[in-house]
């Protein structure tokens, strides 16, 4: 069984500023940050409860990984459908697919043309003990999850009353604003613009007014290498914590730029990313900045 406790809080200095990060990462290897809040209640479930799951989406997905952990561990079957994957990815020794197939994810590719549809005929005939979870975790039953979190974020009792964390759907922000009303959550979209991001939120929930969506100074293509995200990451790194490459830059950013209070920042996970996508990096025009 994965290990089930409140993750610790350390305390950062990052530009003559201090910030606490709420360690979520640090809650196991595969099933982390908030991918772990998201699928809490399903790893509640009793393993007699259901046999399959099925989701869909990126291929270097934290949600992916996370849900092929989960499903190692509660012995359910895990089918994961995606477009048509590069043969770069498909033979690499590392990342999150790599992980995940020898976690036992059976993966279906669905040529583009047909991948729409098929993603939403998936419902179509489900069985009894089979479970959808919906493209990055975003599903209603990530809230109680997030209640959890919410609970412990009281228990650490911090002087600070500002959180942040990144959005891909935002329903990280959005269930931890929801949960925490006497909090500020700070968050940044890095998927798609703040209307995006705002359109995602609003089919899962109302926004409420402490959650406070801060604007990128420049636009970023999400999962693209940018040498300021590599900076940060690295500069987070030498103060003591690794952070993902994909979307913590992003906020720290705004928040360097854009806030100056004390802020708890929570520690969605992501890591095991880091090495394909340092790959990646050096693959592009980065190769000075990795040395
Ligand atoms: C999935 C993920 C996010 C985005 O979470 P949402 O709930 O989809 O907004 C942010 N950071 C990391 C590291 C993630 O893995």
């Amino acid at each position: 069984m994965i290990k089930i406790q409140d993750s610790p809080v350390s305390k950062i200095t990052l530009d003559s500023r201090d910030f606490y990060v709420k360690r979520d990462d640090l809650v196991d290897k595969y099933l982390a940050g908030n991918k772990y809040r998201k699928l809490y209640a399903l790893l509640q479930a009793p393993s007699s409860s259901l046999n399959k799951i099925i989701s869909y989406g990126g291929t270097q997905s934290n949600a992916m990984l996370a849900i092929a952990a989960m499903c190692k561990d509660k012995g359910w079957e895990f089918v994961y459908y995606t477009k048509p994957i590069n043969q770069t990815q498909k033979y690499d020794n590392c990342g999150n697919y790599f992980h995940s197939i020898r976690l036992g994810m059976k993966h279906i590719e669905i040529k583009e043309e047909f991948y729409k549809n098929y993603i939403a005929s998936l419902r179509g005939n489900l069985q009894d003990k089979t479970f959808i979870i919906d493209q990055g975790g975003a599903v209603l039953e990530a809230q109680e999850g997030l209640e959890v979190l919410a609970e412990e974020i009281r228990k650490d009792n911090l002087e600070s009353k500002s959180l942040a964390t990144p959005s891909g759907t935002g329903t990280t922000a959005l269930y931890l604003a929801l949960s925490l009303p006497e909090y500020k959550v700070y968050t940044t979209p890095c998927v798609g613009d703040v209307d995006y991001l705002k359109k995602q939120m609003n089919a899962l929930h109302k926004i409420p007014d402490n959650l406070i969506i801060l604007e990128p100074e420049k636009k970023y293509h999400f999962a693209k290498p940018y040498l300021e995200f590599l900076e940060i990451q690295k500069k987070l790194l030498s103060v003591g914590i690794e952070f993902d490459l994909l979307y913590a830059p992003a906020m720290w950013k705004a928040l360097l730029e854009q806030t100056d209070e004390e802020i708890v920042y929570i520690h969605s996970g992501g890591v095991t990313g880091n090495e394909s996508m340092l790959k990646r990096y050096k693959r592009k025009v980065f190769r000075g900045a990795l040395k």
